[in-house]
């Protein structure tokens, strides 16, 4: 990665955990990561434990983020949480656009700009998630897929607050599997991305921080991290144990 952004790693806990587990596992990464001054470190457990995991780790370098958020604010929207609740119970981010989201639960490019503008305007970060299938990549249309997710995403937002999200890169077919993209594949679209936000602003493509996730594991992040465009990593299974989770961070800050 470039000097000029600071490295960001961020554990999705997705749907696991209860309140106490939560906490003690933000507890084991807060005294994990307490030594490493060059990273920006964040957890996302359930909605459940968000309030008392962010309380566990106020003033900390530990911030907590969310899974998911709603566009509205408040009103009749039964079962959807809004991003000012979220920063009411202690969150500085939220990833939004998850492959997961999309695929098993139908969300929609227009639903993941809605709330990452919610977001920005709560004071939220949004980590805002863009990747393709193995089926795109085979039939060569990985960088036509990230183009109108990403497009899609950013639609309306204004350059200061282009400049306040987080992008994670998300191949679908390395989340989970076991079987990450490699270095030059990552960075051949953390490029893609970094230069389609340059068409917006050179300033803001510049800084803006682009995340890899797809088994993300201790010993793949160091080769990933060394590709010039990918700032930091969006960790799933392995940010579930506190030890993997502190080495990546530990090995990717390092590098
Ligand atoms: C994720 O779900 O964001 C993810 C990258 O998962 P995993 O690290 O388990 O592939």
């Amino acid at each position: 990665m470039a000097q000029a952004r600071r490295p960001f790693f961020c554990g999705n806990w997705k749907l696991n955990g209860s309140i106490a587990e939560s906490v003690a596992l933000a507890t084991d990464v807060r005294n994990g990561v307490a030594t490493v001054r060059d990273a920006d470190v964040a957890v996302a457990p359930s909605f459940t434990a968000l309030h008392a995991v962010a309380k566990r780790l106020e003033d900390g370098p530990v911030s907590v983020a969310a899974q998911d958020c709603f566009w509205e604010e408040k009103g009749a929207f039964t079962g959807e949480v809004s991003p000012g609740q979220l920063a009411d119970a202690g969150c500085k981010s939220v990833i939004l656009g998850h492959s997961e989201r999309r695929q098993l639960l139908g969300e929609l490019d227009a639903a993941v700009n809605l709330k990452a503008r919610a977001a920005l305007k709560a004071g939220l970060t949004p980590i805002i998630c863009v990747g393709e299938t193995l089926a795109e990549r085979d039939a060569g249309e990985t960088l036509g897929r990230i183009l109108a997710q990403l497009d899609a995403a950013l639609a309306d937002m204004s350059e200061a607050e282009l400049g306040r999200i987080v992008i994670a890169y998300e191949p679908v077919w390395a989340i989970g599997t076991g079987r990450n993209a490699t270095p030059a594949q990552a960075q051949e679209v953390h490029r893609f991305i970094r230069t389609r936000v340059a068409s917006r602003s050179a300033a803001v493509a510049a800084k803006v921080r682009i995340l890899y996730g797809g088994s993300v594991k201790p010993d793949n992040i160091r080769a990933l991290m060394a590709e010039e465009d990918v700032d930091g990593g969006l960790v799933g299974g392995a940010s579930l144990s506190a030890d993997s989770f502190v080495r990546i961070v530990k090995e990717g800050a390092s590098v």
